[in-house]
């Protein structure tokens, strides 16, 4: 029996790693300390793999800013745009990488960067690969082999890590008609036996192909490909060991197709689908080894060992130890580090901690794992079993994460809960009556500019520098100014501007109980972005109303409409850490009907306008198709109990942000939110043919003014962009607004887009009516 791991966290157990980039970016350290720090962390993390005693230990999992893009270097796939970057000496190859990953804009170059999308379903941001008809590869980076020849000077021969070439094939996009992105698998499959040479020849014997798309589903050519690029590889390699990864579901369909490739090692995601092991062993052949992903590399838990015990056991029945693999389930790259580092008992309480496993802790799980397994206890794995079995049945029992009334109260939740009064067609009209807004009324998303005072004083009141009191007063004097420069540019329904918010899940989870922080629980996201997910460890309620003073405040502020804002349970869900001894629609349900609570209460504050935030709706779609049907039942339902419990003169909005619609559209209007307000402007308003096809019932606000740019739009622009919604949605539909919250603009932008758009907004109306006479 062996250990290995997927792939190990990156980004230095301080965020050494973001640091390091954002100062060589902005040109305050040199190339050189960049390179130095991407060294220290590789080396940190085998010496922390090597002492724990992990026997195969990956490499080419470090990356500067994505394990993507640095197969799209390796392998020369690099776009023609950048020939300037690379035909200019000075520029090193990391530059060209950076170019590729942040765009370029030196030297009177204004190059874009490639684009980027969500790695499978996780929160984690890939630079997806460009290819054209006549697209060349070449080998054009020597990371992979560097890096195996770096840890073997360290003393290990590691098991480098490289994307699979079908999944680096599928990961991509053709950037013209007429060709298939399958058909480049002859091309690139020259550059791959390349690498493998050169790494047989320093010496390596395990490779590790990351094939996740094995896990997915796939048409026949892409099973032929998969048949074709592995017997030529193993052709050429009688002797190297090749290790298939699968993660993030199960093989399903693709059981025989996987267990078929000529592969040594077949690595498979035993907690997304633990269902699968059973068929799994009836059906590798005995060539085949199999890996058995038991460690959960998306959660922060400890792993349960008995569970494990039982499927390693199994395993070891049907296969024989020398046939047996353990590891996490996928990359670590997706956990936070080290679980010691957390020391803010107030957030993080010493019970809950005892739960959880950052991935540090994981490695020691997977070695421990194998001790138990094989007999070969030591003290420290039975220590560690020992702990791993009262934290478990702790974790069963603890008063902290369960609640016997809030159980109750999902329990009884029924269809009714999920369903407004009346239907739209009636809620419209009474909702007119009481609101009395003009025809293509403005709104904003939410947020106003985050600046750094705002953030300072945020920070000062956490250090004790300011009080509560002063606290409030700041953020009160912003509130108010925001809703009078609203008033006075002729806003029709106002936001309060969100300045007292960190985080909109952060916000509510500190409010909500069976929320728990960490302090560096930092996970990457993109480049040297990371984001610090909340953990969900027990049932959720709402102690108190988390929102009320902000939205009461404000709206005593002024005779006009301002809107209440809040976060919706999917969002919530998806951008935390959930617990994993329930199903995550029933975590999710509780979410919801908290958020209920607080959406009545505002409503009883006064506020006729709540809009509950949904933007991570569509991300949360499973990655098999047939799966997809359950998740948007459960989803569509949490909102709607959240929204349900209002009257019918209450108007609901949902925002959603960077979203496909087509395949969703019907379960979109199953939400039945009174306004939807969405991103389009970067898509010249491409998005809302799918609302107009499916003829959308309800109102929707398509952004006209993209806010993730500095950029400010002229008035005809967005009426440019109106006129094009107004092709498509009725003008009684249709609303006018950026496409998200502006936190992260300046206010001197904001001013003159927001100006701009209430003008927009007023000629649209006016040709209109001219129209109309
Ligand atoms: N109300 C939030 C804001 O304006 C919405 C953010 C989002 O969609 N991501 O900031
Ligand atoms: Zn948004």
């Amino acid at each position: 029996m062996q250990t290995h791991l997927l792939g190990y966290p990156r980004i230095g157990s301080n965020r050494e790693l973001k640091k390091a980039c954002e100062q060589y970016w902005s040109g305050k350290t040199s190339l050189q300390e960049l390179l130095e720090t991407g060294k220290t962390i590789r080396n940190h993390n085998w010496k922390l793999q090597q002492e724990a005693g992990i026997d195969l230990i990956p490499s080419n999992d470090f990356s500067f800013y994505d394990q993507v893009l640095d197969m799209t270097l390796t392998v020369g796939a690099i776009p023609e745009r950048y020939q300037d970057v690379i035909s200019k000496e000075s520029n090193t190859e990391l530059d060209l990488y950076f170019a590729m990953a942040r765009g370029y804009q030196q030297n009177d170059l204004d190059i874009t960067a490639m684009e980027m999308t969500k790695w499978f379903d996780t929160n984690y941001h890939y630079i997806v690969p460009e290819f054209q008809k006549d697209q060349q590869f070449k080998l054009f980076s020597n990371k992979i082999i560097n890096g195996f020849i770096e840890a073997k000077e360290a003393g290990i021969n590691t098991k480098p890590v490289i994307i699979g070439l079908v999944t680096y094939l599928l990961l991509g996009k053709e950037k013209e008609n007429g060709f298939d992105k399958l058909d480049l698998a002859q091309n690139l499959l020259p550059v791959y036996i390349e690498i493998l040479k050169e790494l047989e020849n320093h010496g390596a014997s395990y490779i590790q192909f990351d094939e996740p798309f094995l896990a997915l589903d796939l048409n026949q050519k892409a099973k032929e490909v998969y048949q074709f690029i592995y017997g030529e590889i193993r052709k050429q390699f009688p002797n190297l060991k090749f290790i298939a990864a699968t993660y993030f579901d199960g093989l399903k369909d693709n059981l025989s197709l996987a267990a078929a490739l000529p592969v040594d090692v077949l690595h498979i995601d035993l907690v997304r689908c633990p269902e699968q092991l059973d068929e799994v062993l009836n059906t590798i052949p005995e060539t085949l080894s199999l890996s058995l992903g038991i460690v959960d590399g998306r959660n922060i838990w400890k792993n349960d060992f008995g569970q494990s015990q039982a499927f390693i056991k199994q395993a070891l029945n049907a296969l024989g130890s020398e046939r047996v693999f353990i590891a996490p389930s996928c990359s670590l790259l997706h956990s936070p580090i080290d679980l010691d580092l957390e020391k803010n008992e107030k957030t993080l309480s010493p019970e809950i901690k005892k739960w959880m496993a950052f991935a540090k802790q994981k490695v020691y799980e997977i070695v421990s794992l194998k001790k138990l397994a094989s007999g070969n206890t030591d003290y420290p794995s039975l220590q560690q079993a020992a702990e791993n079995k009262k934290a478990i049945d702790n974790r069963k029992v603890s008063e902290l994460i369960h609640n016997q009334s809030v159980k109750d109260r999902a329990a009884v939740t029924t269809e009714e809960d999920a369903k407004r009064n009346s239907p739209f067609s009636v809620r419209k009209e009474t909702q007119q009556e009481v609101l009395q807004l003009p025809l293509f009324p403005t709104t904003t998303i939410g947020s106003f500019p985050q600046t750094k005072e705002v953030r300072s004083w945020r920070a000062k009141f956490k250090k004790g520098e300011l009080t509560a009191e002063q606290y409030d007063d700041l953020l009160k004097k912003e509130t108010e100014r925001t809703i009078r420069w609203q008033e006075e540019i002729g806003i029709d329904v106002l936001v309060h501007g969100e300045f007292e918010r960190n985080d909109m899940v952060e916000y509510f989870g500190e409010q909500l109980s069976g929320f728990a922080f960490t302090q560096n629980g930092w996970v990457q996201s993109y480049g040297s972005r990371c984001v610090k997910p909340p953990v969900i460890y027990g049932d959720v309620h709402r102690p108190h109303p988390m929102t009320v003073y902000w939205s009461e405040y404000a709206q005593s502020l002024t005779k006009k409409w301002v809107k209440g804002m809040l976060t919706g349970p999917v969002t919530i869900l998806q951008w935390s850490f959930v617990r994993d001894d329930q199903p995550r629609s029933l975590t999710c349900r509780q979410i919801a009907l908290a958020i209920r609570d607080e959406v009545n209460d505002i409503e009883k504050a006064g506020i006729r306008i709540i809009q509950i935030d949904e933007p991570a709706i569509r991300e949360g779609l499973p990655l098999r198709k047939a799966e997809w049907q359950d998740y948007l039942e459960w989803a569509v339902e949490a909102f709607r109990i959240s929204a349900s419990g209002v009257e019918d003169a209450t108007q609901i909005h949902t925002h959603m942000c960077y979203s496909e619609f087509n395949d969703i559209i019907q379960n979109i209007a199953a939400m039945d939110a009174d306004v939807i307000t969405i991103e389009c402007s970067r898509s010249q308003m491409e998005l809302l043919n799918a609302f107009a096809d499916f003829k959308y019932p309800n109102e929707i606000g398509p952004g006209v003014y993209d806010i993730h740019s500095p950029r400010v739009p002229s008035k005809e622009e967005m009426v440019e962009l109106l006129k094009k919604a107004q092709a498509v949605i009725p003008a009684q539909q249709l609303w006018v607004n950026p496409d998200c919250g502006l936190k992260t603009r300046h206010w001197d932008e904001t001013e003159k887009a927001l100006i701009a758009m209430v003008e927009a907004s007023r000629e649209l109306a006016k040709s209109y009516t001219i129209e109309k006479v």
